[in-house]
């Protein structure tokens, strides 16, 4: 069955920017549902960007990966998203993260760095200056550089894999009461229980 989604379709967004990537491929449907990807197209990357440009920190106008090395940077970016889902469910596990994907995400931090500097004028707004000029380096980085501050900072507390059957999804338990990824996570797991309890009562 062909399903068509998009980023606007993610079950879950407006976590922080590392969720929000890794929770680009969702289940539809609950326990037997479909694996749905929303990283398809270097256009469905451009989609993502767009949507995160605070957490990216990025300037207008948004760099555009739908271009002649689009699929190179999609390739590159679902990779980096991978080697994240595993160092996520490892910390939401309490496990050791693997070396390859640890070494995975630092090596996208250091592929670019950016500063600012003067003007020549010596005033008015500074500019900022990039160590590389490709637009897929400069995204992963920033996402890589949000990992890192997300494993190592106070947010890695709250991270949870979202334990109703079937979910993939990730999020911050960001208040005591939030138990599921979402409200539709929570319905779907009191539904489900509350009918095998009237299926025990009724033999
Ligand atoms: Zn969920």
């Amino acid at each position: 069955m062909a399903t068509s989604a998009s980023v606007q379709d993610m079950p879950v967004r407006g976590e922080h920017l590392v969720l929000d990537l890794v929770n680009t491929t969702f289940v539809r449907g609950g326990l037997r549902g479909q694996l749905i990807d929303v990283l398809r197209t270097p256009a469905d990357l451009d989609e993502w960007v767009a949507d995160h440009r605070g957490p990216l920190d990025l300037a207008e106008p948004c760099p555009t990966l739908d271009g002649p090395d689009g699929p190179a940077a999609l390739a590159a970016f679902v990779e980096l998203r991978e080697a994240l889902r595993r160092l996520l469910r490892a910390a939401a596990d309490g496990a050791a993260p693997a070396a390859a994907d640890v070494a995975a995400v630092n090596s996208a931090a250091r592929a670019c760095v950016d500063w600012i500097e003067l003007p020549p004028s010596g005033e008015g707004p500074p500019l900022r200056r990039f160590s590389c000029d490709d637009p897929s380096t400069v995204l992963r980085s920033r996402v890589a550089r949000a990992a890192v501050d997300l494993l190592t900072g106070p947010d890695r507390e709250l991270l949870r894999a979202c334990p109703a059957p079937g979910c993939v999804l990730f999020y911050l338990r960001s208040h005591p009461r939030r138990a599921w990824c979402s409200t539709g996570c929570g319905t779907r797991v009191r539904v489900a229980r509350h009918s095998r309890r009237h299926s025990t009562d009724r033999r």
